[in-house]
């Protein structure tokens, strides 16, 4: 991997305006030019695009993407950053940057703006909230074409992984019933500035037209997910019996599970999506 000219720019943007990187805001700035190049290729940006980009920063990978898409949105929460890329981003007329938290951003309004344009997110996003913003993009019921994110590696491995594994856990199943996920890079800290503790990976998700399984209230089926995960070690009939979310009794469960040829005693750990979609039609 290069590690060049955005490393040198990285550094003398820091030093120019005096940023501060802020670890509640989950800073870490890419500087390594191979990796946003590799970042721009996985998610597969062209000219009908309208990438929304979330945490901007100082600009990096926003200026890469603005090269290649039709339309650039980058949604920034920390004002510091703005002035910056007022400067970065000039003379790209197809990029507008947002200033707010994407948590409380109205998402569909900002994926309506250009009609007839594939809304593509792509980020490399602050590891302290990323599984709500992975959950509430997957959730929002937008038709992104696909979501291309750098997480933390561990992260990332949840949300490919199946059962049998210690990692497997609702994020898993949420990503899979809305998607294909993929593992396209990994990424060492020295990539970054400052460095972060842990090992990075860019993952891919490319979003189903239609889920993999079918199931007639799939808010319940999460809730039943939810319950399941919170108490993994716990059978899935205590756990649903004792979870407020679902208060299902244990007689209704395990009469459920041994209609799907399940033990009543299996954890839910150790089901699949198909077998939770199946569990939750019958406990509806
Ligand atoms: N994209 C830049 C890069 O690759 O160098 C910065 C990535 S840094 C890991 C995460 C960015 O997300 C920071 O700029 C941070 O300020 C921003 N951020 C953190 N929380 C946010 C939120 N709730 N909404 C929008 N941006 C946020």
């Amino acid at each position: 991997m290069s590690n060049s000219n955005q490393k040198s720019t990285t550094m003398s943007i820091v030093r120019k305006h005096d940023i501060k990187a802020q670890k509640k805001y989950g800073q870490n700035f890419l500087t390594d030019d191979g990796v946003l190049d590799e970042i721009v290729e996985a998610a597969g940006v062209c000219d009908r695009d309208h990438i929304v980009e979330i945490g901007p920063g100082l600009g990096a990978l926003t200026k890469r993407l603005a090269e290649k898409a039709s339309h650039v949105t980058a949604i920034e929460i920390d004002s510091q950053m703005i002035p910056v890329l007022d400067e970065v981003l000039e003379g790209f007329d197809n990029t507008r940057v947002i200033c707010a938290d994407v948590l409380k951003t109205d998402m569909k309004e900002i994926a309506d703006t250009y009609p007839g344009e594939d809304v593509k997110i792509v980020a490399n996003l602050p590891y302290y909230i990323t599984t709500p913003i992975v959950t509430s993009l997957l959730e929002s019921g937008i038709h992104y074409r696909s979501i291309t994110v750098m997480v933390q590696t561990e992260v990332a491995e949840r949300m490919q992984t199946g059962p049998g594994s210690k990692d497997y856990g609702a994020l898993s199943l949420a990503v899979q019933y809305y998607s294909k996920p993929e593992i396209m890079i990994d990424v060492p800290p020295e990539c970054f500035y400052p460095m972060p503790g842990v090992g990075s990976s860019v993952i891919k998700l490319d979003l189903y037209e239609e889920p993999p399984v079918k199931v007639s209230d799939p808010a319940f089926m999460f809730r039943i997910i939810k319950a399941s995960f919170m108490q993994r070690r716990k059978t899935l009939q205590n756990a649903l019996q004792n979870n407020p979310d679902t208060r299902i009794s244990r007689e209704k469960t395990s009469g459920a599970l041994e209609k799907l040829g399940l033990d009543p005693l299996i954890r839910g750990e150790a089901l699949t999506l198909e077998q939770f979609a199946a569990l939750s039609d019958l406990l509806v």
